[in-house]
C-alpha cells in the first residue's frame, strides 16, 4: 500500500494515459537555466491596468469577501451581456443565458463535462491549445483533430471539418484568433462551419479569449451566424485582452439550458469565481477599453517586427492575424522542431515552443510569443538569426 507503484495502479485509466503537457516539460528546462531570452510565455507581459487593479483594492477595502451567486455577481453578467453584443453580434440575457466561471479554462470543463456521453466525438481545430484534447478525454470524450494548414494561414478549412463529421460527432470546437498559430476565421469560413454545424446538428464551443487582438477586421462569433445562436456556446475572459492572466475569470453565453447543464456542475465544484476578481472584471468591461487597445497596439508592432526578422533569419513565418504569437516553420534547418527549441535554449538560450507542444500537426514550427518587450524580442531576434546562420 505504501509502494508509490500500487498508487499508480489505483489511478483512474483515462487520467493515468494522459501525456504530461509538452510545454510543462519544457518549462521545467527553462527554469533550469540563467539569461534566457523567453518567447515561450502565453500571457500578456503587461501588468492588469492599475484601474482594474484599483477596483480590486476597492473590493477588499469595502470588504467584499464572501462568495457570490453559483452564476456570479449579477452586475458582471449585466456588464458581460452588454458587451458581447457589441463586440460579438450576439445577444444573451443576464439572467438565464450567461454564467461567469474561473477563466476559460473551467468554462472549457464545464461545457465538455456537461455536454459529452462517454464515446461521443468532439472535433476541434491542430495546432491548438494544449487543454483540448487532455479535457476532452477527461469528460470521456473522443478528440478528433483537423489540421489547420500554413498555406492557409492557418485558418481552418470548412471542408476538412466535413469530413471529419461522423454520426458520433456531437461537438465543434473554435478558438480563433488561435493559439499557438495566430490564425483567424474570415466571415466566409465562419458562414460555412455554421452550415455544417446547422446541417449535423453539432453544438459549437467557440473560445473567443484572443477575440480583441485581432489586427485586420474583427468579424462577429460564430454564435451569430444563421442557425448558430442556439447551438453555441461563448466562452471569453479577461487574461489576455485585459492582462488578467492571474485573476482567473472568464464566462460562457449560451442557450438557457446549456448554461443550466454547465451551472450544475460549477455549482458543486467551483461555487462561485472569485468576487474580488469579477468586481474587477466590471471595471474591465466598463472602462478597460483604453487601455486594452494601447496594448493591442504594442502588440501589433511587436508581431511586425518579429514577422520580418524571423523571416530576415531564413525562418518562413506568415504575418499572423490575431493573438500574441507567430508560428515560424523551422523545417528548412533540418530540425524537428523539438531538437530546433532545444538546441536553440541549449547554444543561444532563446526558449520558443516547439510546435508538437501543440499536437502533431504542429511539428516543423515553433511558437513565438511576443508577449515580451521590444528588446527581448530584438535579443531573441539576433540570437535566433546567429543560431540558424550557424546551423546552415
Ligand atoms: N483558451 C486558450 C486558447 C488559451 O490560449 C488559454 C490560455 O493560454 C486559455 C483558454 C485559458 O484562459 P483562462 O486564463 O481564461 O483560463
Amino acid at each position: 500500500m505504501n509502494d508509490s507503484k500500487s498508487h499508480r495502479n489505483r489511478i483512474a485509466d483515462h487520467i493515468s494515459s494522459l501525456p504530461r503537457s509538452g510545454i510543462r516539460d519544457f518549462f521545467e528546462l527553462v527554469n533550469s537555466m540563467d539569461d534566457v531570452v523567453s518567447l515561450g510565455i502565453g500571457e500578456p507581459d503587461f501588468v492588469t491596468p492599475w484601474r482594474i487593479r484599483e477596483a480590486t483594492v476597492y473590493a477588499l477595502e469595502r470588504g467584499h469577501t464572501s462568495y457570490t451567486s453559483n452564476l456570479g455577481l449579477r452586475t458582471l453578467r449585466e456588464e458581460v451581456c452588454r458587451y458581447v453584443p457589441k463586440r460579438f453580434n450576439v445577444q444573451y440575457d443576464p439572467e438565464t443565458e450567461c454564467i461567469i466561471t474561473v477563466g476559460v479554462s473551467e468554462a472549457l470543463d464545464l461545457a465538455f463535462r456537461a455536454l459529452i456521453n462517454p464515446g461521443e466525438e468532439v472535433i476541434y481545430h491542430e495546432p491548438c491549445y494544449v487543454s483540448y484534447a487532455p479535457s476532452i478525454t477527461m469528460a470521456h470524450g473522443v478528440p478528433v483533430a483537423v489540421p489547420t494548414k500554413e498555406e492557409n494561414d492557418f485558418s481552418l478549412d470548412p471542408a476538412d471539418v466535413e469530413a471529419a463529421v461522423t454520426p458520433n460527432t456531437k461537438l465543434l470546437v473554435l478558438n480563433f484568433p488561435n493559439n499557438p498559430t495566430g490564425g483567424d476565421l474570415d466571415d466566409e469560413k465562419k458562414k460555412a462551419l455554421a452550415e455544417i454545424a446547422v446541417a449535423n446538428d453539432l453544438i459549437v464551443i467557440t473560445d473567443e479569449i484572443y477575440s480583441e487582438l485581432t489586427y485586420g477586421a474583427q468579424t462577429p462569433s460564430i454564435a451569430a451566424y444563421q442557425g448558430m445562436r442556439d447551438r453555441t456556446l461563448l466562452l471569453h475572459g479577461f487574461s489576455k485582452a485585459h492582462a488578467m492572466t492571474g485573476y482567473r475569470v472568464g464566462y460562457a453565453c449560451g442557450p438557457n439550458d446549456l448554461v443550466e447543464a454547465m451551472m450544475k456542475i460549477h455549482q458543486y465544484t467551483m461555487l462561485c469565481a472569485s468576487i474580488i476578481a469579477q468586481e474587477a472584471g466590471v471595471e474591465a468591461l466598463r472602462h478597460g477599453e483604453r487601455d486594452m487597445q494601447a496594448m493591442r497596439d504594442e502588440y501589433r508592432q511587436r508581431r511586425n517586427v518579429i514577422t520580418n526578422r524571423l523571416n530576415e533569419a531564413g525562418l518562413i513565418c506568415r504575418k499572423p492575424a490575431g493573438a500574441f504569437y507567430v508560428f515560424p516553420r523551422i523545417t528548412e534547418t533540418g530540425l524537428s522542431s523539438e531538437e530546433f527549441a532545444r538546441q536553440l535554449l541549449e547554444k543561444k538560450k532563446v526558449a520558443v515552443v516547439p510546435g508538437t507542444a501543440f499536437g502533431n500537426s504542429g511539428e516543423g514550427y515553433v511558437r513565438c510569443s511576443y508577449a515580451t518587450s521590444m528588446e527581448e524580442i530584438n535579443e531573441a531576434m539576433d540570437r535566433i538569426q546567429d543560431f540558424v546562420h550557424e546551423l546552415a
